[in-house]
């Protein structure tokens, strides 16, 4: 890290422990100050957006902030901070524009791996069910892949499976060494211990993603009978100890409203979830339950529900299909992220279970240089809508176009699903979901014009306001200085 960044990194750790001294003062002051930093004007727009939450104590993010400040430990703190913003984000962003134009492919901003097809839970559903049982990717493995991450620009690691807390001792062991990563865990918490939380509290940067599918009735549906109750102690667990987490929820036919509705997000803010990461029911393998796809009408349910959660409630929610607007569609094949499941198969998407190349034979930068991870770069985005993102849901002839030119093998080791048949399950909600993910778009677009131009009225009325005071100082310091000069004469 260059020596600015590092310089950087101090300055808004020491703002940052100012705020925590009284945040309903020092955000709105904070602010100001960041603002006078941005001589040029170049962010002025963000700012006109920040000030409402800076000044208003009563605004969702304000209480959010205040929320996060009051209740993480100063390990966590601090670990957001310089490893998550700036490690993964801010510092790391030029190594891997570099490598990405050195090695001609995508280098992702995150790996999500999974260090065991072993998991204590039998999930309805699970995608993961489809893995064989035993396949593990072992601490020296996992290491390899993060030290290969690191030197492409890699800080960010998220573990799914199996249940990765199968694991705990080795990711606790993997966060410890690897201190200027940050690694997201997702996980059914049901191996939760004070232990544990404890150990997180002072690692400070291993998080979870809790699944849960709804209240106690909707979650046991899916996960097992008493699942929720261990849940909910394991999040109890955590907010004693200060140690931030959020929820990861699977919205489908028979939860979506109860997912998305006030109650249950009231809830997950309650027991104490900073964010909460949506995903729809992806028909996987031979066992795949159709009946449980979420409906055309129940997918625009979760795009508004979403967007009024995040104006209205202290929490950060995101949804991994329908904010495809925020990041040019799909993020997988590297361009923002990758999979490597437990045999070491290296996938373009958690959900897309296809492959050239396994880790365990290549070099993390071969296997990102794979056919279908190539063919993910030259034909992303799937769509102009970014509210059809996915090759496998939106747009199912596209995933058969790139498995079959690439040559890649399905990854399932069970049932091997071959891609003519996987696509056929998603063609009629792909086709369902394209009138109605239209009507959005265009609805979308209409109100970005709208709040672009009165972001840049609000922006220029500002600007013009500055010019005025900066006017009216000067010309009192100039007549200050005319009247001490004719006191001098006199
Ligand atoms: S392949 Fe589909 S599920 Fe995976 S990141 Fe792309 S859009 Fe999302």
């Amino acid at each position: 890290m260059s020596l600015t960044m590092r310089l950087a990194k101090n300055v808004v750790m020491s703002k940052v422990n100012y705020l925590k001294e009284n945040p309903e003062k020092n955000m709105p002051e904070l602010l100001e100050w960041a603002r006078k930093l941005d001589v040029a004007g170049k962010f002025s727009s963000a700012f006109e957006a920040l000030e409402p939450i800076a000044k208003d104590p009563n605004n969702n993010w304000n209480i959010m902030v205040r929320n996060l400040l009051k209740e993480t430990s100063p390990a966590c703190m601090t670990k957001l901070v310089s490893n998550l913003a700036f490690n993964s984000e801010i510092s790391s962003m030029s190594v891997r524009e570099k490598a990405a134009k050195k090695y001609g492919c995508n280098i992702p901003w995150a790996i999500l791996m999974d260090p065991t097809a072993a998991c204590n839970l039998h999930c309805t559903g699970c995608w993961a069910a489809e893995y064989q049982k035993t396949a593990n990717m072992d601490y020296d493995l996992l290491d390899r892949i993060i030290n290969e991450g690191k030197k492409l620009g890699i800080y960010m690691y998220i573990y799914s499976g199996g249940e990765p807390l199968v694991r705990k001792a080795d990711l606790l062991k993997l966060a410890k060494k690897h201190s200027d990563c940050f690694f997201l865990s997702f996980s059914n918490a049901t191996l939760v211990d004070e232990e544990f939380a404890k150990a997180s509290a002072e690692l400070g940067n291993l998080v979870l993603a809790i699944s849960v599918e709804g209240f106690e009735k909707e979650t046991d549906m899916r996960r097992g009978q008493g699942t929720y109750k261990k849940v909910i102690e394991a999040m109890d667990l955590l907010k004693a100890h200060g140690v931030p987490f959020g929820f990861s929820t699977c919205y489908h036919r028979y939860n979506t409203e109860v997912v998305g509705s006030d109650e249950y997000i009231d809830f997950m803010v309650s027991k104490g979830a900073r964010f909460g990461w949506y995903f729809t029911y992806i028909p996987l393998g031979k066992d795949a339950q159709l009946d449980l796809l979420a409906t055309p009408e129940q997918r625009t349910y979760m795009y508004r529900r979403v967007r009024e959660i995040r104006e209205t409630k202290p929490i950060f929610v995101l949804d991994f299909w329908n904010d495809g607007e925020y990041v040019k569609g799909c993020i997988a094949g590297g361009s923002s992220y990758l999979h490597i499941n437990a045999a070491g198969d290296v996938e373009p998407c958690a959900f897309i279970h296809y492959s050239n190349m396994n880790i365990h034979d290549h070099s993390l930068i071969e296997t990102l240089q794979q056919p279908i991870f190539k063919e993910y770069q030259s034909n992303q985005p799937f769509n102009e809508n970014h509210l059809r993102p996915c090759p496998l849901l939106d747009n199912p002839e596209k995933l058969r176009m790139m498995v079959q030119r690439s040559g890649a093998h399905s990854t399932q080791l069970l049932d091997e699903e071959d891609v003519v048949t996987l696509t056929a399950k998603t063609e009629d909600i792909s086709k369902q979901w394209a009138p109605q993910a239209e009507k959005l778009w265009q609805e979308r677009n209409e109100k970005l014009k709208a709040d672009q131009e009165k972001a840049a009225q609000k922006a220029a009325q500002r600007a013009e306001e500055r010019r005025a005071a900066k006017g009216k100082k000067a010309k009192g310091s100039a007549q200050k200085e005319v009247s001490e000069a004719e006191g001098d004469t006199k």
